[in-house]
């Protein structure tokens, strides 16, 4: 089959490799209909190292399901399913408690070796599910395969930053960083009852992108004086860091209010980062880190897809064949586009 191939740092290729087959009792094979290039896949082209090998990237998909294992109950050949970006088992202490990220059974789809053990992914015609009836879903009825591709991780990663926000109706939420994963997390809080949102954003094009969708928008320069115009000085009363990395983090620390919550839903790779710790004691400042879990949330994101509530096909730029997907990777990463979908 053709798919794109990761053979090192800033190696990549589109190649014909062997089709994927069933390992185990609980895969299901799924012809990928759409996936989709992710922030998260430039930052392992950048950072993957040798470590892993050759693999295959990408995990956001949907496709139909060609084949399946003889454990597996939920779907058979024909289904129409969209995937969680990472697996996990379903039943040991953390997935019962809706926690999927922290399964030990967690294997990321086509991340290299960056975060655990390596798991082809779906850039590529066919991908292999591990314990598909967990991490598969199927696509909600009535919803494009365009949109459906979006629920794995883009819209997973933007409401689960939102429910961890801890913010009332009405409130003013601060979102930084303009890229899919930014302005999704705005749509999802316009659809949850924030007030105001405010996309702060370095980049022109896509500030204009966010007042486009419903947002306000600032450069990270003019963000605190457009918060405080909005809640007489106090501040933004969650901020959600869409960005990641130290940068991401101190420019939410600008924007808090006390008594606030930050929420970073960007990639970190720094060891540390100085917390200044006397303003979050006194300010009594909230910090979390969270990862988007498609599998625990996906009636929900289901709904808000289908109530036409948020409408994520807003932030692809472009269409593109897998023989595309390299150009796809540097069109995003000179910020020329700002997602990629791929048809297989
Ligand atoms: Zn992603
Ligand atoms: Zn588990």
């Amino acid at each position: 089959m053709k798919a794109v191939v990761v053979s090192g740092q800033d190696r990549i290729s589109v190649a014909s490799v062997p089709e994927p087959s069933i390992q185990d009792g609980r895969d299901a094979i799924v012809r990928v209909l759409r996936s989709a290039v992710c922030g998260t896949d430039l930052h392992v082209l950048g950072h993957c190292g040798e470590a892993a090998g050759r693999f295959i990237p990408g995990h956001e998909f949907v496709g139909e399901v060609t084949e399946t294992g003889s454990a597996v109950a939920s779907f058979c050949a024909g289904d129409l399913v969209a995937g969680a970006d990472y697996t996990a088992c379903g039943h040991c202490w953390w997935c019962l408690r809706g926690d999927h990220w922290h399964c030990p059974e967690r294997r990321f789809f086509g991340t290299g070796s960056i975060f655990g053990p390596v798991l082809d992914g779906a850039q590529a015609e066919f991908v292999r599910v591990p314990h598909a009836d967990v991490v598969l879903r199927r696509v909600p009825a009535g919803v494009s395969l365009d949109a459906a591709v979006f629920l794995g991780d883009t819209l997973a990663t933007g409401y689960a930053a939102v429910q961890r926000a801890g913010y009332r109706p009405g409130d003013t939420l601060a979102v930084i960083g303009g890229g899919p994963v930014g302005q999704l997390t705005s749509l999802v809080a316009q659809a949850c009852s924030a007030g105001a949102v405010i996309v702060v954003e370095p980049v022109k094009s896509r500030r204009e992108f966010a007042v486009a969708n419903g947002s306000l928008a600032a450069d990270p320069g003019a963000a605190r004086a457009l918060a405080d115009e909005l809640t007489d000085g106090r501040g933004a009363d969650a901020v959600v860091d869409a960005v990641g990395g130290g940068v991401g983090l101190d420019t939410a620390l600008r924007l808090v209010r006390p008594g606030g919550t930050v929420v970073s839903v960007g990639v970190h790779t720094d060891q540390a980062w100085p917390l200044p710790a006397a303003r979050a004691f006194a300010d009594e400042l909230t910090v979390r880190f969270v990862i988007g879990d498609f599998m625990r949330d996906a009636q929900q994101l289901g709904a808000l897809l289908r109530s036409g509530a948020v409408d994520p096909t807003v932030v692809a730029s472009e269409h593109v064949s897998l023989d595309d997907v390299p150009g796809a990777y540097h069109r995003m990463a000179e910020r020329k586009t700002l997602k990629a979908l791929v048809l297989a």
